[in-house]
């Protein structure tokens, strides 16, 4: 990682939430928040979320399901307006902690930065969360890990496309307030504050909490062999990428949320797509097969 990207990363993440607090400061009060700037937030969060779990995660990483090549690349679009890494660098990324899971070479497990005890855990979780952005962010061998997006010429326009794609997730909520608004320029930044400032820091911090929270704390029933966990909060929020372990477990899987009480936004587009007959071979898996991975199924290891 050249120093460039390290410094452009660390400024990235710190930068958004110093924004929000002194713009939010500066214009308490005064006509900050309406419905206009409600329903942008959550078209953006709606459009990029999908992104990232159902396109960046999902289909491109994990190949869950199948669809049309414009769909695959209308999702790599989204999911670049997430602001988490341009789509081959995210892939790569993602493939690689699958790959270590929590072992020597994983990008961002909880496990291995810390050392002992109280410090070593709070090492561990910032370093999962947003450290390992400027140690190992985009440095997993793309060429190695997501070979198949790589060789993709539509697919590689779209990774070198991320500069101008970062712009537009600034730049369509800013269009959409100034036009909904009656072409106000309060509209327009009102816009870009929630439906791209806020909304860009929230969904960011969810994802990176699939990273840190959802490999130390939560909950656990199948024999993943990592620290994977399932967090409720951290599904709903992140339209269901929360159910960690279960897609540690079961990493091709279009569903994350396997139980009926484990509810999974990202899976109920995909089946509503293939409904429309926009996603086939959709990767389910059979209730035998979830039975013998549970722990309590777990054949002693032979003496
Ligand atoms: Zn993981
Ligand atoms: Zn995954």
């Amino acid at each position: 990682m050249t120093n460039r990207d390290k410094y452009a990363n660390m400024f990235i993440v710190f930068s958004y939430p110093v924004l929000i607090i002194v713009i939010g400061a500066l214009s308490w009060g005064s006509g900050f928040l309406d419905w206009t700037d409600v329903a942008i937030f959550a078209l953006m969060y709606t459009w990029a979320g999908f992104g990232v779990t159902v396109g960046y995660h999902r289909l491109l990483t994990h190949g869950s399901f199948e669809t049309k090549p414009w769909v695959r690349y209308m999702f790599a679009i989204a999911g670049s307006m997430c602001v988490q890494g341009a789509v081959i660098h995210w892939v790569a990324d993602h493939r690689k902690h699958h790959a270590f899971s929590d072992q020597e070479g994983d990008p961002h497990s909880p496990h291995l930065h810390g050392g002992e005890g109280f410090s070593g855990a709070v090492k561990g979780l910032w370093h999962s969360h947003v450290g390992w952005l400027w140690e190992y962010h985009a440095t997993s061998d793309y060429k190695r890990y997501a070979r198949d997006l790589y060789e993709d010429p539509t697919m590689r326009r779209i990774h070198k496309a991320f500069p101008l794609l970062l712009l537009a997730t600034f730049a369509v909520p800013f269009i959409l307030g100034y036009v909904f608004t009656g072409f106000t320029l309060n509209g327009g930044l009102t816009a870009l504050f929630w439906g791209g400032l806020v909304r860009v820091t929230l969904q960011q911090h969810i994802t990176w909490c699939v990273n840190s929270v959802c490999h130390f704390f939560g909950k656990t029933r199948f024999d993943s062999g990592d620290h994977a966990t399932n967090v409720w909060w951290v599904a709903l929020a992140s339209f269901g990428e929360g159910w960690h372990h279960n897609h540690h477990t079961f990493p091709r899987s279009a569903a994350h949320g396997l139980k009926k009480s484990e509810f999974d936004m990202s899976a109920l587009l995909i089946t509503g797509l293939e409904k429309v007959g926009l996603a086939s071979n959709v990767v389910r898996i059979a209730p035998e097969r979830q039975e013998a991975k549970l722990l309590k199924n777990k054949k002693p290891a032979a003496a």
